[in-house]
């Protein structure tokens, strides 16, 4: 794992393959952050890879409330021992991630025929110095990056497939599916940061 634990949707590894042999997008994601795509739950922060959709945007539409909550308690800006981020940049992180799914999603209603757009979130965390932002914008981008994803996210669109290269086929829910994780994972990294 890197330094932002889990990540988006990335360009950099090998597709996996189910035992049926189907690419299958949400097992490779799982398989590329370290965890086992046929468990139930990720080993490490418990929370479900693969709920309902519903379950799943409930679970992200938390995060405008819970991430600024535990900013607050604590230092934004402290990096524990066996982390490279501290809380104001996972919260950066999730803001970012919505809001690309988020033009995902706009993107392949607009032009289907287009491949979903890859990118390490490493590198975007190095150009966009998350170790340098503020707590405060974090916390606005979150609500905003949220925002923008559950109106776009309806049933609908979490019913459209599409086609990665690397990473095989998926629709916008397990998009969702995926997010959740990352909101519900890197609320417990923000915990040990502010610990
Ligand atoms: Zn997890």
């Amino acid at each position: 794992m890197s330094s932002g634990g889990v990540h988006g949707v990335g360009s950099r590894v090998d597709a996996g393959q189910r035992t049926d042999g189907v690419v299958d997008f949400l097992g490779t994601a799982i398989t590329w952050i370290g965890g086992d795509p046929d468990a139930e739950a990720c080993a490490a922060c418990g929370h479900p890879w693969r709920p309902g959709v519903a379950e799943a945007r409930a679970t992200i539409a938390t995060a405008p409330e819970t991430y600024p909550a535990l900013l607050a308690t604590g230092d934004p800006y402290r990096v524990p021992d066996g982390l490279t981020w501290h809380g104001t940049a996972y919260t950066v992180h999730v803001a970012d991630l919505c809001r690309a799914w988020a033009e995902r999603i706009v993107g392949h209603v607009g032009e289907p025929e287009r491949q979903l757009a890859g990118f390490d979130p490493d590198e975007l965390a190095d150009a966009r110095n998350y170790l340098g932002m503020t707590a405060t914008a974090a916390a606005w981008s979150l609500r905003h990056g949220v925002e923008l994803l559950l109106a776009t996210a309806d049933d609908e669109a979490a019913a459209r497939t599409f086609h990665h290269d690397e990473w095989g086929e998926a629709s916008f829910g397990d998009g969702l599916r995926w997010l959740a994780h990352e909101v519900a994972h890197h609320e417990q990294d923000l915990a040990r940061c502010l610990a």
